[in-house]
Order: structure tokens, then sequence, then C-alpha cells
């Protein structure tokens, strides 16, 4: 089951092929592979060799996508494969993202049942994560139809790097999704991931007012902690919508990255300035920082969290308990 003729590529001369599923539009000949590494071509025909292929399959509290304000306090059944269309130095996923892990075979009808049996532990649905779940494109697809059908959601933790035609036939059987502007340099982009920025901006621009949106930034020493960029990131965000919630995420050593972790005054200080483009800035691998929720109108706390502690204080049919404000920046249910 698990190689499959792919979808998005377009057939060269000699057998070569292009995918178009990514940005990366690699060209593969024959017998090679692309940058993923779950994509090959045989003979002039393009594959994908990770189908109904689960190397990590969990719950999870929804915070810890992370997503803040989709459904609070809910669990989601987490699955990934292996792979990954950008090469990030400092991946903190490395032993997936980067090589082939042993796998069991769940083919979609199974994995929607698991799904479907989760409702009972808390569970909203699916989330796609642990590794790029846009190289997974034709078993995300295949899932997320029946998951619509089923009423349950269907969530993508994703890099953003995926083409427009993909994008746009996957977006209507999903719900949220938690995207990762890895920085706000196209140089960095380039040098640590071999990818570009513009197209994620623009991924976020498109499904911004699609799905539920969050973005996440690992903000590195040394690599993208420049304050001007930073502005600039919160300020392109803020005029997509301000509500949309940034999640500034310390970094650690990982990978082929060995600087020190970031210091915690350069996360309060990034925080300070997107706080002044943005409504809901939290701050990830932090332990005991507040990262509550408070109201817009009133500033009384919506919903508490300590860590994957989850309650909903203020908040009680869509409108803030204590000063009656409609509260549309956050989906509870
Ligand atoms: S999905 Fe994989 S093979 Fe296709 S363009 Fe992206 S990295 Fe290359």
């Amino acid at each position: 089951m698990s190689v499959i003729e792919a979808q998005y590529y377009e057939k060269l001369d000699q057998n070569r092929v292009k995918c178009k599923l990514c940005p990366q539009n690699c060209q593969i000949r024959p017998g090679k592979e692309g940058l993923c590494r779950v994509r090959f071509n045989d003979g002039g025909t393009l594959y994908t060799n990770n189908y109904a292929e689960v190397a990590s399959l969990a719950m999870d509290p929804v915070e810890k996508k992370p997503l803040y304000h989709f459904y609070p306090g809910r669990q989601i059944l987490s699955a990934g494969t292996w792979g990954c269309n950008l090469s990030c130095g400092f991946c903190q996923n490395y032993s997936l993202a980067r090589q082939k892990v042993p796998t069991r075979e769940i083919v979609p009808e199974t994995l929607v049942k698991i799904a479907r049996q989760a409702e009972a532990d808390n569970s909203i649905g699916i989330a796609f994560t642990y590794n790029e779940p846009s190289i997974w494109f034709e078993y995300i697809i295949d899932i997320a139809e029946k998951m619509k059908f089923y009423g349950l959601k269907t969530v993508l933790v994703t890099n953003g790097y995926i083409e427009k035609d993909p994008l746009a036939r996957l977006l209507p059987f999903i719900d949220g999704v938690n995207i990762d502007v890895k920085a706000f340099t196209e140089s960095f982009y380039h040098r640590n991931c071999k990818g570009r920025l513009k197209e994620v901006k623009e991924n976020v621009e498109y499904m911004a007012g699609k799905i539920h949106i969050e973005i996440t930034n690992l903000i590195i020493p040394g690599e993208n902690d420049d304050p001007s960029e930073t502005e600039a990131m919160a300020a392109w965000l803020a005029s997509i919508n301000p509500n949309i919630p940034l999640h500034l995420s310390r970094y650690h050593p990982a990978y082929k990255m060995q600087r020190d972790p970031t210091q915690v005054s350069t996360m309060l200080k990034a925080q300070k300035i997107c706080r002044q483009h943005l409504n809901f800035v939290y701050l990830g691998n932090l332990p005991g920082i507040n990262n509550n929720t408070p109201c817009l109108e009133c500033g009384q706390v919506l919903i508490t969290r300590d860590a994957y502690n989850v309650k909903i204080t203020g908040l009680k049919d869509g409108k803030c308990s204590y000063c009656g404000a409609e509260i549309d920046y956050i989906t509870v249910g």
C-alpha cells in the first residue's frame, strides 16, 4: 500500500519528472528521489512511498500543536510519517524529518475509525503533525474527506511550503492549521532551510480567513532574533488579522545547530515587540510563563493555561463571562 503514484507532477523528456506538490519543484531523473525523500521517479512515473505509512500516532492536547484558540482543553489524535520538504539545520524533529523510520500501515478507513473512537476520549479529530504533512498529501486528503463526512476536525501542523493547486484542493477539508514561519528574511530560509519565505507568506495570506490559523516562530539567537525582523513579521501578520495567535518558541540546540538556547530576556523582548501589533502573543518552550488568554474588551482572563492544564474560566456561549463581549477569536466546543 505504501507506494502509489503521486499526484501533482509533470512528465519531462528522458523519463524525467517535475514534482509540483511543493515549491521545491524537484526535477527528478529516473531512479532518483526528490528532496523530501518520499517521492521518487521510477521509469518516468512519480511515486510516493509513504502512503498510509504511519511512524507516530498519539493522543495530544490541542495546545501541544500548538493551537490555543481552537477547541481549548480538548484532545486530538496526532499522526505523522517521515520526510520533509525543507532541510532545516535546527530541526527539532529531525529523527522523523530527515530519515526513514519504522512505520506501520494504517489505511485511511482504519485511521478514521480510530479517530471516531477517540471522540470518547475528548478528541476533536486528527492532527497531521510530527513531520511535514504536505508531503503526505494523497493520504491526508483521503482521510480529511472522510473526517468531514463524520463532522470531525482535521488539523495540519505545517511549514506552509506547498504549491497553490494542491493547497486549494486540500483546504476545504481542513479546519485548523499551525504554520511555522521560521524567520522573516529570505536569506534565513535560503541559508538554513533550502526554501523560500515568499511562498510561505503567500500561503499564510491565502489560508487566513478561510480556516483557523495560528503561527509559530522559533527564535534562534544570532539567526532570526533581530528585533526589526521580529517586528516586521508581527506587522505583516497584523495586516492580515491582528487576532491571529502568534507562538514565539524558544530555541534549544538540535540536529546540526548547536548555538546556546535563546535567552529568556530575548523571548520577553520579542513578545513585547509583537504585542505592539498583535493581540495574542504566546511564549513556547518556557515553563512558568503566563500564557493565559484575556478578553480583548475588558482584559479579564478567558482561558488559563498551566502547561497543558487548560481551564476555560471566562468564556460562555461565545461571550466573555465578565463583560459580555462577543468572543469570535476563539473556537470552543
Ligand atoms: S514534494 Fe518532495 S519531491 Fe515534490 S517538489 Fe517537494 S521536495 Fe521535491
